[in-house]
């Protein structure tokens, strides 16, 4: 496959790719799996709201594209975890429903405010510094207070819950704030049966009836990301939090994925090879020389690196398909490019080398890349750098 020939049958041209030149190259995003894979979220949220979580550029995929796709196939709301991916939704003119949970003392809550984002308080201090900018913004905020439940990072331990409650209801009287949930995030949910998850979920309806029992109205109440969504459904409540499967990458273990819909992956990330070449046997490829060629075979240069999201950690290992034939790396990652071993086969350069996508011209799952590389996909796909243009398809 060439990548001009991809470009002219199916892609609008990219910013490196000009009408009539090859993308050098590219993500390749399908805005429509996003809206397809949001589609079957909110069958299997079964009656919940689903909000898609946009937050690290959309995973990578580019934050206001994604958030388009993602309500285009339904999502009642949108998630950042900081303020400014919330104001780069609002900047771009998306007026859904949003929701940023992620602030340290001194971030701007009264531009939050005035832009009608809703924001998460995890103390009586965070609300309190919340509820002055409201006087400043001339408007209530729209709180989702957030209860730890068992994970030990952000929010209101259950002892000091009540507290919070209280400061909540006294400010919603005074007319500051108005809470608009309450919330939660999972540590093990993409291990369905960990006891942690029940234990979990009783913590969170423990403190759902103490704010009830303390006078507020919860709103919505939220825990379930992307694997509890589709593996837990007493973690559904009112809406679910998804993020990895509204991309198109399932968060289970293979084995857990019986009744799970098919999520189709978003992005296909591809160069063209920069040129071929034969080496004889015993040649030392790459920095380092930690590999050589066992015997004389064709090498192809491909133009991506470390820089562009390509882990060095994938050396010797990272997959990738060329044509028909199924390649690796061959030693080490470097900056803008690797190396791989094509044997005999045609390989010429301006062939698109693709590392992965949804597997439609036999290239590898991120799942496979992420495994190559020893990590996860979500870190594969939020560390596709700037440099890589992103081609909507
Ligand atoms: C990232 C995130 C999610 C989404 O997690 P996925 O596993 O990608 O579905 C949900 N909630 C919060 C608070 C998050 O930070």
């Amino acid at each position: 496959m060439n990548l001009s020939g991809t470009l002219e049958n199916n892609h609008a041209p990219g910013p490196l790719a000009a009408p009539g030149t090859v993308p050098q190259r590219a993500a390749y995003i399908e805005t429509a799996a996003i809206s397809a894979n949001v589609r079957a979220l909110r069958k299997v949220a079964d009656g919940a709201r689903l909000l898609a979580v946009l937050k690290a550029d959309g995973y990578g995929h580019g934050i206001v594209p994604a958030a388009r796709a993602a309500l285009a196939g339904g999502a009642d709301y949108l998630g950042t975890a900081v303020l400014e991916e919330a104001f780069a939704l609002r900047a771009a003119g998306i007026s859904a429903p949003l929701f940023s949970w992620l602030a340290a003392p001194g971030a701007p809550y009264a531009r939050a405010i005035a832009e009608d984002i809703e924001l998460a308080a995890y103390s009586v201090a965070q609300l309190r510094e919340i509820a002055a900018a409201a006087q400043d913004a001339g408007a209530a905020a729209r709180i989702h207070l957030k209860i730890d439940t068992g994970m030990w990072r952000g929010g209101a331990t259950i002892g000091d819950w009540p507290a919070l409650c209280t400061a909540a209801r006294e400010l919603e009287a005074a007319g500051r704030i108005r809470v608009a949930g309450i919330w939660s995030h999972l540590a093990c949910a993409d291990e369905p049966g960990h006891p942690s998850v029940a234990a979990q979920l009783r913590v969170f309806r423990q403190a759902i009836d103490a704010a009830r029992s303390l006078g507020l109205d919860p709103g919505l109440c939220h825990i379930a990301n992307s694997a509890a969504t589709l593996a837990t459904p007493e973690a559904h409540f009112d809406m679910v939090r998804t993020g990895i499967a509204v991309y198109g990458v399932n968060p289970l273990p293979v084995s857990e994925r019986g009744t799970c819909p098919a999520l189709r992956p978003a992005m296909t990330l591809g160069a063209a090879v920069v040129q071929t070449k034969r080496a004889p046997a015993d040649a030392g490829i790459s920095y380092g020389h930690t590999e050589s060629t066992q015997r004389e075979t064709t090498l192809a240069v491909v133009p991506l690196g470390y820089a562009d999201g390509v882990f060095r950690s994938a050396s010797s290992a990272g997959p990738v398909q060329v044509g028909a034939g199924r390649y690796r790396v061959l030693g080490r990652v470097c900056m803008d490019q690797f190396v791989i071993d094509v044997a005999d086969d045609d390989v010429a350069p301006g062939d698109a080398a693709l590392l992965f996508g949804p597997g439609d011209a036999g290239e590898p799952h991120v799942e496979q890349w992420a495994q190559a590389s020893g990590t996860i996909p979500y870190e594969v796909l939020t560390r596709v750098g700037t440099r890589v243009p992103r081609i909507y398809v």
